[in-house]
């Protein structure tokens, strides 16, 4: 089987390094060998990057003849959707419903940073003599966009689009787990006519590929959405290189219902807030805390509505829980809920892998709830990426905030009330940087995303997206007489002097 190549300078790449193999998690069956890029590889896409964002035919694009480009690689994701979520669901095992959602998702991106490309401007900045001062945004240039497996189109498209509209060249490592996507879509801008060299997509292992590319002189910055440990290792590469690093990392995110809330559309919204990509989405609401007063009868719904969710084959129509994306993966949760298990916590749904024989083969878990336990123990305190809920109560208002920012993580949190002035005053408190009141993942392009603490540094999406891929520059124009000035007139100081 010949190894599937990456892409490189709009041109198909068979990389030196060891091949990996693709497997479907839904069925165990192998998808497809896949070639990987060695450091010389990474070399390779790194001096064609470089090349290519200093070449005039890219830098002296008018930003209209930029968004025009980005505009028609939409167009081609639009002509290709369905291959697009055939390859996310063969590969990581999304229900097909919600790659659909995610190509539509990745497309809005697209047109979205199109359109901010268009409107973005430079500042006149109020002057301090006679002179013109401006501040002007420029590329990075080369950008190194990592990306994880659990919603490969929509986290490259954050990275890429607005990495494009800011003027860079990208080289995009999708995870080993979900290597292709991106490659199709770096196809479908070559024929949207982007230049050679500016959108390269090489794959591999994390630990191979991933650290060439980081370590390499020619990367100017790392965009990288991943786990916290993962993100942590890369931070210290680009602090040793001073070089930026936007780091979208873990969560643990607490959902919050008050005695007060409707407790119909609490249910509904924090079964999809944990169970929705079989709990594998960084928002993920995966600690319930919910008030006392309405615990049991909260926890009892809960359990109905967890059990009657449909897991089974991501083909299927009206399955909402495919598999997890990998075995592995399943294999950690598994024993992530067996150490749940022995610290006592008490296992109320789930806990099991799915009986039906069909689902077999492939790498499913059920979706999960454990009562029992608090806030400080393991299953509260660490990711599980998984379809595993953490039962929670509290007491009062004080109570529920101080439990919620008991975490390292800050990246979201659910609050489900009908006081709109508890909701203002716990979304205000609560140390995350994304809050729902009374709904759940629901995402505007238009708004930052990122995290709080342990969850990440710096904001993807909306107009701070695009300004995260470049770096501004001040410019002063003399317009008085042509005397230079020197640091010890009253007129130069008036600034600030250097
Ligand atoms: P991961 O950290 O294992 O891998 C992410 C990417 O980094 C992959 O492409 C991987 O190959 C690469 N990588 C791994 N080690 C590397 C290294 N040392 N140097 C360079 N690259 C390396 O994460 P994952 O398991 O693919 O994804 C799950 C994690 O991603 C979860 O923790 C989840 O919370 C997080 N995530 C965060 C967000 C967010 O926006 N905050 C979104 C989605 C997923």
């Amino acid at each position: 089987m010949t190894a599937l190549p990456f892409f490189v300078a709009n041109r198909p790449v068979q990389g030196t390094g060891p091949t990996f193999v693709s497997t479907n998690p839904a069925t165990g069956a192998a998808n497809y060998e896949v070639s990987a890029a060695s450091a010389a590889d990474v070399d390779a896409a790194v001096t064609a990057a470089r090349d290519a964002v200093r070449s005039a035919r890219w830098r002296n694009l008018r930003p209209h003849e930029r968004a025009r480009i980005i505009a028609r690689i939409a167009d081609g994701m639009e002509a290709h959707a369905q291959e697009l979520a055939d390859i996310q669901m063969r590969e990581n095992g999304k229900v097909m419903a919600e790659c659909r959602t995610q190509v539509s998702s990745a497309i809005a991106t697209y047109r979205y940073f199109a359109a901010v490309c268009e409107t973005l401007g430079s500042d006149v900045t109020p002057s301090r003599g006679d002179y013109v001062s401006m501040t002007v945004h420029e590329p990075v240039g080369v950008v190194a966009a990592i990306t994880p497996w659990n919603s490969p189109l929509t986290m490259e498209a954050q990275k890429v689009a607005p990495a494009l509209a800011a003027g860079n060249a990208i080289i995009v490592k999708p995870s080993e787990v979900t290597p292709t996507a991106a490659i199709l879509v770096a196809r479908i801008a070559a024929e949207a006519g982007l230049p050679a060299g500016i959108l390269n997509v090489v794959t591999g292992l994390g630990t191979d590929t991933g650290v060439a590319l980081v370590r390499h002189p020619g990367v100017r910055m790392v965009s990288f959405t991943g786990g916290t440990e993962t993100g942590r290792a890369i931070g210290r590469i680009c602090a040793d290189r001073l070089i930026p690093a936007a780091l979208e990392l873990g969560g643990k995110s607490p959902n919050i219902v008050f005695e007060d809330a409707d407790l119909d559309a609490a249910v509904t919204g924090v079964i999809g807030g944990i169970f929705e990509g079989s709990g594998q989405s960084c928002v993920a609401g995966s600690r319930l805390f919910v008030q006392r007063s309405v615990y049991a009868e909260f926890v009892a719904r809960l359990k109905t509505a967890t059990e009657a969710l449909g897991v089974g084959l991501p083909t299927q129509a009206g399955v909402k829980m495919g598999p997890l994306a990998s075995f592995p993966h399943r294999d950690r949760v598994e024993r992530m809920v067996e150490d749940a298990r022995k610290e006592g916590g008490d296992i109320i749904a789930g806990g099991t892998r799915p009986g039906a024989p069909e689902l077999a083969d492939g790498a499913f878990y059920m979706p999960t709830l454990i009562a029992g336990l608090t806030n400080a123990s393991g299953a509260a305190r660490q990711e599980i990426f998984g379809p595993v809920l953490v039962l929670l109560s509290f007491d009062d208002e004080a109570d529920v905030v101080a439990q919620a920012n008991d975490t390292v993580y800050g990246l979201a949190c659910g609050i489900w009330t009908a006081d709109y002035r508890r909701a203002w005053r716990v979304a205000r408190a609560i140390e995350a940087g994304t809050v729902w009141i009374n709904t759940y993942k629901q995402l505007s392009i238009a708004t930052p995303f990122g995290g709080f603490k342990e969850s990440g540094i710096g904001r993807e999406k909306g107009i701070s997206g695009v300004r995260l891929y470049q770096q501004s520059k001040g410019i002063y124009w003399d317009m008085g007489p042509l005397v230079p000035p020197f640091m010890d007139t009253e007129d130069a100081m008036k600034g600030g002097s250097k």
